[in-house]
């Protein structure tokens, strides 16, 4: 069986709490995209674990964790992170951690290009995370890039060494004036923090079809939301790969399989991080008194997000991008205390109310239309039950479901494990 979990909104909806809490009924978890600017948080009793490379299944003894074809792998930032979560106690061997031959490699040059590119864009930047995902993700598609495999035969990778180097050169040192990377450098980084992995590395599809045949259980964890999908999102504002669950099969290995299952995580109110246009945002007291309640703070960065109230043009054009079959809300413990909640529920463009999500590039004209649903002044992390939620939580929900055209089937009141509700 093949599930994937996956982001409705701008990403930071808690999908690695949800990842965390599911993979109790899963074998396998494999992340399928982008790199470590991934930054997911998981509180369980052995602590509380930021993971940016490896699939939140790690932390689960008897899972098998796959890092996927479609991801870009920093593997110094991985050696990091083995490294940290081994501190704590948390096993990593070959036998549950398998990394696709066919990952690309985030160089360090990928990570200087990101820095070098954001600084010459000064106060026009985007706001990029600076860990070298749009350069290495240009890399791949420019056929220049280094793959996961080719740490297994460090002969054959020197020899390709020298070319890649001179032209990437080109750009450092020709369009940016910096100073250029040598091979000899190059080969031993892939030494120091390549050889650890060589036995990490397969061929995870065969992997994946073998326990697929065998009846186990496959979770595909995605990073980010639908809204910064490089298609479907808001371009250019989005990652640089495709996080929607349709690219789940091909970016974890197994193009032949079909999914059987995607549940998405949508936040009970909105965040955003970095810049581009985020129609529902709130400013000033209201967006401090949210973000603070929320701990609105980059996971990978440690930034300030944009924050929002839940927004239902842009969930219900997520929920459409992911085909989710249901839906786990999350957050929902944050929105307490306050008489009223406000929702957005349609876009104003040139006089008219949009309530299907526009063409990107329209976003920046487009006011919010809000609309207030009764509020709920009760605690309700100790929730367990639907019965248990105060009758104007239950109402929100309703409200959401109704309006997104979807199934609510998780609802998490707080972020250890056990802080849910099934629908
Ligand atoms: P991700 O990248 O999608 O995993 O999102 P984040 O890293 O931003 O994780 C969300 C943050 O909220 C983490 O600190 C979680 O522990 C926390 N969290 C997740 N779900 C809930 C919830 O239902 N209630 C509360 N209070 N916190 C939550």
């Amino acid at each position: 069986m093949l599930t994937a979990i996956v982001g409705i909104n701008w990403g930071d909806e808690g999908k690695g709490r949800m990842v965390d809490l599911l993979s109790k009924d899963f074998d396998i978890v494999c992340r399928y995209q982008g790199g470590n600017n991934a930054g997911h948080t998981v509180i369980n009793e052995r602590g509380k674990f930021i993971l940016n490379l490896l699939p939140s299944g790690i932390l689960r003894e008897g899972v098998v964790c796959v890092m996927g074809p479609g991801m870009v792998i920093d593997i110094r930032h991985l050696a990091g992170e083995m490294a940290r979560l081994r501190e704590a106690g948390i096993r990593i061997s070959p036998d549950n951690l398998k990394i696709s031959d066919r990952a690309v490699i985030t160089m360090p040059y990928n990570v200087a290009q990101d820095c070098l590119e954001e600084e010459r864009l000064a106060d026009k930047k985007f706001g990029s995370t600076k860990r070298g995902i749009a350069p290495v993700y240009a890399d791949k598609y420019l056929k220049k890039a280094f793959r996961m495999g080719e740490l297994l035969d460090m002969a054959r990778l020197s020899r390709r060494l020298p070319d890649i180097v001179e032209w990437k050169n080109l750009t450092l040192e020709g369009a940016y004036g910096s100073k250029p990377v040598t091979a000899e450098e190059m080969l031993a980084y892939f030494q120091e923090y390549g050889e650890p992995l060589k036995d990490y590395i397969c061929d995870v599809g065969l992997f994946l079809n073998n326990a697929h045949k065998e009846g186990k259980k496959i979770m595909l964890e995605a990073q980010l939301g639908a809204l910064r999908d490089i298609d479907y999102g808001i371009y250019p504002y989005t990652s640089s790969s495709n996080n929607i669950a349709a690219y789940g099969p091909i970016g974890a290995g197994v193009p032949n399989l079909k999914l059987d299952k995607t549940i998405g995580i949508m936040k009970a109110y909105s965040s955003c991080v970095g810049e581009g246009p985020f129609t529902a945002e709130y400013f000033g007291e209201k967006a401090e008194k949210l973000r603070a309640a929320g701990g609105e703070y980059g996971a990978a960065t440690g930034r300030p997000r944009r924050v929002g109230p839940f927004d239902v043009v842009a969930s219900k054009y997520g929920i459409r991008c992911q085909g989710a079959d249901e839906i786990a809300l999350t957050k929902l413990d944050i929105l307490s205390g306050h008489e009223e909640l406000e929702v957005c529920v349609g876009y104003e463009l040139n006089g008219k109310v949009l309530t299907e999500f526009p063409f990107t590039d329209v976003l920046d004209d487009c006011k919010p239309v809000f609309k207030t649903l009764k509020g709920w002044n009760c605690d309700i992390s100790k929730c367990r039950r639907l019965e248990e939620l105060p009758q104007a939580a239950v109402d929100y929900i309703r409200f959401i479901e109704r309006e997104c055209e979807c199934k609510v089937r998780y609802v998490s009141v707080g972020a250890e494990r056990d802080a849910y509700i099934e629908l």
